[in-house]
């Protein structure tokens, strides 16, 4: 065998799988479809190193590793940038990956620290409530496991829901202080706050827990900030990449980690795509196309392989290893794909100004269960890059719905208003004696909040393989399930609260029913048995063939957001490296415990 182990895919599950085998001494190979992301910034003052080590940009040049680097512009030029930042057969190394299928189109990264490159930050933990109803076993003991990984591992998790740094202040309670929240952070305290007495149910607020440096000398030396010479400058892109690298990305985790540790016996291919798996003698073989050398084929073999690239990604593997590798796995392969009833809501003319391209994307949010169903509500930035943009949409689709509703009256008047909003795409004359015109990028955002909603879903999606393509159906229209009429339903009442109006893109034009999923969850579900689940309670594969309903393929495991078996109703990756964790550390004890 050519190593212990080989993980495929190194986002969430994968960097969780890596680190923690290499800590156990294996001798580990990491597949990556894609390739390194950094800053194009450098510190005006970095900070002292150890003897012999280097910084992730300095090795990544030292070794000839492929690297590109974050869009720059934070106006509407960024928008070339971000399209030349989209995988396609023609851009293998790009980074932004769009699956588009029949109802819906799902985002994913494609890098060496999959979704941390271009996510949002955000750890939260599903409810229990949540996690009984997919029969998912993660209680306090796990949770804790994943927070203290998140934080060795990466770093402190930092509250960042004011204009600037508040070291030592409970943020989530800022009392006569509050105008030092970021504005839509307010607004939407505010809003749940009304809409849970006018509806008398509880709409409980708080601060995200973020992955994200922040100023804090109180922490001294090991603050973040101090050991990293930078912190959040409140520049509102992180999905586009932070400038200033202030987010706590798996790619410096893995450097640090397993990469760059002189004894860890751990290699990273990049630009490596995994294709095929097939049982061997002794383990398994990996067969990948490597696009550093113009998409040879190429084999690797170890006795254990960690599935890890993202629910897509290692549920295609194993239809292809079923298919074509001739692996007997369980009937439920592909079934119980989940959207985790992801949901952007845009509300136009808000009463108060929420400039929604300050600060982090998600800063804080609202929970909320209705009909035994959970849900979070968290407020999303709008980067400047492409806040024009949305916001002449948004505008058009707000106006266009409104002449639907009015059709003939209101015509000349949306003329009007079409025209002026069309207006902020083109160069413009300055009229400094009107405040509205020669507006900043942000500005033109300044009364859009956009709602992300996670909920439950009824995971009903199915994944297979159509004319050798993945391919995503459901039975009945995904957009129509209860999760999300509920979820429009309060949004609409916290557009009301907020003196806005909620926009119903779906009214505008049908093609907006389409949704867009950045939340992809299931396809190899847990499950106790091969008849209900894909794999066990520790990420085992279960033997479609084999003597029981409970025998697995050895050493064959699935570590990421691919084993959830439904929807979270919160951002998932806390759970995903809860239950990552869970199985690499299974894998690992001595058989003898
Ligand atoms: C814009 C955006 C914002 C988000 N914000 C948050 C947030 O704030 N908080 C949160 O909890 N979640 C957030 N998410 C979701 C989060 O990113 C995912 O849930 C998480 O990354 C899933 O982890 P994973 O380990 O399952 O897979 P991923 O992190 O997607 O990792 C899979 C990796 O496998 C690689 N890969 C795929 N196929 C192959 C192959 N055949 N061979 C080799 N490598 C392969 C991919 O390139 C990728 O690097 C966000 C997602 C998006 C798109
Ligand atoms: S808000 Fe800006 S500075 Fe802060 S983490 Fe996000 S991109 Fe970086």
């Amino acid at each position: 065998m050519d190593y212990d182990a080989i993980v495929v895919g190194s986002g969430f599950g994968g960097t969780v799988a890596a680190t923690t085998l290499v800590g156990a001494g294996r001798r580990v190979l990491i597949l990556e479809r894609g390739t390194w992301w950094v800053s194009p910034e450098e510190l005006g003052s970095p900070p002292a190193l150890a003897p012999g080590r280097a910084r992730l940009v300095d090795w990544l040049k030292q070794e000839g590793e492929p690297v590109q680097y974050w869009p720059r512009p934070d106006h509407k030029d960024g928008l070339l940038y971000l399209f030349a930042a989209n995988r396609s057969k023609r851009n293998p190394d790009g980074l932004y990956k769009i699956s588009s299928f029949d109802e819906a189109t799902v985002v994913t990264a494609s890098a060496v620290g999959g979704g941390s490159m271009i996510y949002s930050n955000v750890n939260l933990r599903a409810h229990p409530e949540a996690l009984d109803a997919i029969g998912l076993r993660l209680g306090e003991e796990e949770y804790a496991a994943a927070v203290k990984w998140m934080e060795d591992v990466r770093g402190p998790l930092n509250r960042i829901v004011t204009k600037v740094p508040l070291p030592g202040r409970d943020v989530a309670d800022l009392g006569a202080d509050d105008y030092l929240y970021f504005d839509r952070s307010r607004v939407l305290k505010e809003a749940a706050a009304d809409v849970s007495a006018k509806l008398g149910i509880e709409l409980p607020w708080s601060p995200l827990d973020l992955s994200i440096l922040e100023y804090d000398p109180d922490r001294g030396a090991e603050s973040g900030a101090a050991r990293e010479h930078t912190f959040c400058r409140r520049q509102g892109r992180c999905i586009f990449g932070c400038l200033p690298g202030a987010r706590e990305t798996l790619d410096r985790s893995l450097y640090d980690h397993a990469l760059a540790r002189p004894d860890a016996g751990a290699t990273l291919l990049p630009l490596a795509e995994a294709t095929r798996l097939r049982r061997v003698e002794g383990g398994y073989e990996v067969a990948f196309r490597d696009h550093r050398r113009g998409g040879e084929d190429r084999t690797v073999s170890a006795a254990s392989v960690f599935l890890a690239a993202g629910t897509l990604g290692t549920t295609e593997l194993l239809l292809r290893a079923r298919e074509e590798g001739g692996l007997a796995l369980s009937d439920r392969l592909g079934r119980g794909f989940s959207t985790n009833c992801d949901f952007g809501a845009f509300i136009v003319d808000t009463a108060k100004p929420v400039n929604s391209a300050d600060g982090p994307i998600n800063t804080c949010g609202v929970r909320a269960v209705v009909d035994g169903r959970h849900f979070t509500f968290e407020d999303t930035g709008i980067p400047s890059m492409v806040a024009p943009v949305i916001a002449t949409s948004i505008r058009l689709l707000d106006t266009f719905v409104r002449r639907r509703l009015f059709r003939g009256k209101l015509r000349l008047t949306w003329l009007g208003q079409s025209l002026r909003d069309l207006k902020m795409l083109l160069p413009n004359l300055p009229d400094t004696y009107d405040p509205t015109d020669v507006r900043t990028e942000a500005e033109t955002v300044a009364n859009i909040f956009l709602f992300h909603v996670m909920g439950q879903d009824d995971a009903s999606g199915r994944l297979t393989l159509r004319d050798g393509k993945l391919d995503l159906r459901w039975e009945k229209p995904v957009a129509d399930q209860p999760t999300y009429v509920m979820a429009r339903e309060l949004c609409e009442e916290f557009a009301a609260a907020m003196g806005g109006r909620y926009v119903p893109m779906e009214e505008a034009l049908p093609q907006l029913r389409r949704l867009t999923i950045t939340h992809p969850l299931g396809g190899c579900g847990i499950g106790p048995t091969r008849d209900a689940g894909v794999v066990d309670e520790v990420g085992r594969v279960y033997d479609g063939d084999g003597a029981t309903d409970t025998a697995v393929h050895d050493g064959l495991y699935v570590v990421d957001g691919s084993a959830m078996p439904g929807a979270l109703g919160v951002n998932p990756t806390l759970t995903i490296a809860a239950q990552a964790l869970k199985s690499v550390t299974a894998a690992v004890r001595p058989v003898s415990t």
